[in-house]
């Protein structure tokens, strides 16, 4: 049936009965609810109509930082100017310097050492530079609370009412005979219609293996274990400071054997967030479980060869956590193949 559109309407066939595509979004992290609010900012709700269900009681992110490159504060800027606004408000900017031929470039990272070189072809000791990482767009940092905080107000009536509902894991999806749409199962016993759906839940997806497998695409069901771990946490930055001198007010990357640090201020520089990379020995994650509490102590064992700056900044890390870094195979496809189940974000991507 042909199906196209029209302004301020969805016509479907010859009927002409405007109805709205109604558009399921299943997930409310920073991929979900941008795609929500993208819509209720740009779409016309009489052509296009989203509700977004998300399994918890509420929205919630974790107490880290993350960084954005300039294509996704590019997107974000087309989503919504005015979450773009706020972001740049709240955002800590990448250094600027001159390079050679005296134009003005962005450090999105200063990469050093964080232990001592072990070999001829790496005589640099810890704490040396190794090099700049220089681009001519900037990179920007937020806490991801903050920005997940942000999103949600410029929502309807601050919070998404009408176009969100919580409590609702989607647990099946199935394509409804007549082939115009598909129903939604949730874990309450609740069951819902929608003429697709997006799904947005994350690198432990269940839409992913219901798309994979209609696709034919098994391969591509399960997330991989990447054989890194991290250590995740944010200190004040005066904290750092005091381990790591100034320089630490920057996006830095520290580099060793086996392991690798991500450093940037966020909170207008108040705050540093740290990532802290580690190769695991075999290789191997088998447990569900993939966050893990973890202690001081435990990070120091595995950051014992770094240097002591490396290792006085670990100690701020206070109540670390310890996350198994999973990534998905790149799929056949992202749809299926009458377009009523796609992926968005880290269902989809994740690397
Ligand atoms: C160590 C680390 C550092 C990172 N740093 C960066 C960075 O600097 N820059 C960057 O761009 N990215 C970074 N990322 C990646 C980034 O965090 C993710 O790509 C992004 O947060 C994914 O968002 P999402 O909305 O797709 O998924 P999620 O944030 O996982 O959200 C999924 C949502 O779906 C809900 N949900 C799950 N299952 C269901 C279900 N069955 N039914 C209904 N709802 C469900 C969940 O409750 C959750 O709210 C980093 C990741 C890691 C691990």
């Amino acid at each position: 049936m042909a199906e196209s559109f029209e302004s301020g309407g969805f016509v479907n066939g010859d009927s002409h009965a405007t109805k709205p595509l109604n558009i399921a979004i299943i997930g409310g992290g920073i991929g979900g609810l941008s795609f929500l609010l993208g819509l209720l900012q740009n779409a016309n709700l009489s052509v296009i109509k989203p509700h977004l269900y998300e399994a918890a009681a509420e929205f919630s992110e974790i107490g880290a930082g993350v960084g954005f490159g300039p294509n996704s504060i590019q997107a974000m800027g087309v989503v919504s100017p005015n979450l773009r606004k706020r972001f740049e408000e709240i955002a800590s900017d990448s250094d600027e310097v001159i390079d050679e031929s005296g134009k003005k470039r962005a450090v999105w990272n200063y990469m050093l050492m964080g232990m001592n070189g072990r070999s001829e072809r790496c005589p640099l000791k810890a704490g040396d530079p190794i090099c700049k990482v220089l681009f001519d767009t900037f990179k920007k940092n937020v806490h991801r609370a903050r920005f997940l905080d942000e999103i949600i107000n410029q929502l309807p009536g601050g919070t998404g009412d009408g176009f969100v509902s919580f409590k609702k894991r989607c647990t099946d999806i199935v394509k409804l005979n007549d082939g115009k749409g598909v129903g939604i199962q949730f874990a309450d016993g609740t069951y819902v219609e929608a003429d697709a759906v997006v799904g947005c839940d994350g690198i432990k997806s269940r839409i992913r293996p219901i798309l994979m497998k209609m696709i034919g695409d098994e391969k591509s069901i399960n997330p991989q274990f990447s054989g890194k771990y991290a250590y995740r946490g944010l200190i004040p930055m005066d904290e750092a400071v005091d381990a790591l001198g100034d320089t630490i007010r920057h996006s830095n990357m520290y580099f060793g054997y086996n392991g690798h640090f991500v450093c940037f201020p966020v909170d207008k520089g108040k705050t540093l967030n740290v990532v802290a990379f580690r190769t695991k020995d075999d290789g191997k994650w088998e447990s569900a479980d993939w966050v893990l509490p973890a202690t001081v102590d435990e990070a120091l064992e595995d950051y014992k060869e770094w240097s002591e700056p490396i290792k006085k900044m670990v100690k701020s890390l206070r109540k670390p956590d310890k996350w198994m870094l999973f990534e998905h195979p790149p799929a056949e496809s992202y749809c299926d193949e009458d377009g009523k189940i796609c992926l968005l974000g880290d269902c989809a991507h994740a690397r």
